[in-house]
């Protein structure tokens, strides 16, 4: 595989995921990955233009912003793209009211929003709030209509908490589209649109950004799909089966920090990204830089 000084030429911006990349989740707070606090502060301070893309639909944007302040992070809302803003954008413009199958930490973002009268569902990772009755009333308002409408924040299997692998969005929109026979919306990773929304609050072209995610379909398939590059972490939901993964191969896998050895096996050693850039060499996984 070729070093990273090639794999990565060209790149002048870096989106980085949040959760299971930055820090793992628990009950209302979190824990940090090793390294990357400073790792988001030594991409910062490098040349390297840096934007958070997540799919966190559980706590509002700026819960999620104020949480990762306290565990140590530069990060501001405007640095930040986020399912909930966007999905309420939506919803104004093509009139939608939906009925909001979501968790309690998100109910704010919605405020502004008509949900009298539904005529669309909107699911997030409702956690605890995805009970029977939860579903089947979701089931029922996309049966009653004409054109069902179902828009979802992300699609993702399962992410990672300090407690374990946690079951996401991605398998309740799955049961509602094949009861209802329909396909959702997704707004979030991986879709398209919202990697070239990120994009272009960050004023670059695809083959000028790298992602680097621990979801090898929602964010390395995603924005690889998007044409950028992407390169998976071996932190938060990784599991060495990714590296096999049938359809989505990453541009580079990032090492455990102080996993050395992983260093010279996957990234061929080259400690920058061969520009005098940051390298993301052990992010919790983007840490370790040559500048
Ligand atoms: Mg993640």
């Amino acid at each position: 595989m070729a070093a990273w000084g090639q794999r990565l030429a060209g790149v002048r911006g870096v989106l980085l995921d949040i959760s299971g990349v930055l820090f793992d989740g628990a009950e209302g707070s979190g824990v940090p990955i090793a390294g990357s606090v400073e790792a988001v502060a030594r991409l910062k301070r490098s040349r390297l233009k840096v934007r958070f893309c997540t799919n966190e639909s559980q706590k509002s944007l700026g819960d999620l912003v104020r949480l990762l302040q306290q565990l140590g992070f530069d990060i501001s809302e405007g640095e930040v793209t986020a399912p909930a803003p966007a999905t309420c954008l939506i919803l104004k413009e093509r009139g939608l009211r939906p009925y909001l199958l979501i968790h309690d930490g998100i109910r704010s973002e919605f405020d502004q929003i008509d949900t009298s009268n539904p005529n669309c569902v909107v699911i997030a990772d409702a956690g605890e709030s995805f009970s029977y009755q939860n579903m089947n009333k979701a089931f029922q308002v996309l049966m009653e209509l004409e054109n069902p409408v179902l828009i979802s924040l992300g699609k993702g299997r399962y992410y990672k908490e300090t407690s374990g692998l946690m079951l996401d969005v991605g398998a309740y929109v799955k049961a509602l589209e094949y009861a209802c026979g329909i396909e959702a919306e997704v707004v979030g990773k991986p879709s398209p649109e919202y990697f070239k929304s990120a994009l272009q609050e960050m004023g670059l072209e695809a083959h000028q950004a790298v992602m680097i995610g621990d979801d090898i379909v929602g964010d390395v398939g995603g924005a690889q799909q998007c044409g950028m590059r992407a390169l998976q972490v071996r932190t938060g939901k990784f599991r060495p089966s990714d590296e096999h993964h049938p359809e989505v191969k990453a541009d580079g896998l990032l090492p455990m920090s102080g996993d050395r050895e992983g260093v010279q096996g996957t990234a061929g050693a080259d400690p920058c990204f061969g520009q005098r850039m940051c390298h993301p060499r052990a992010v919790g996984s983007v840490s370790g830089c040559c500048c």
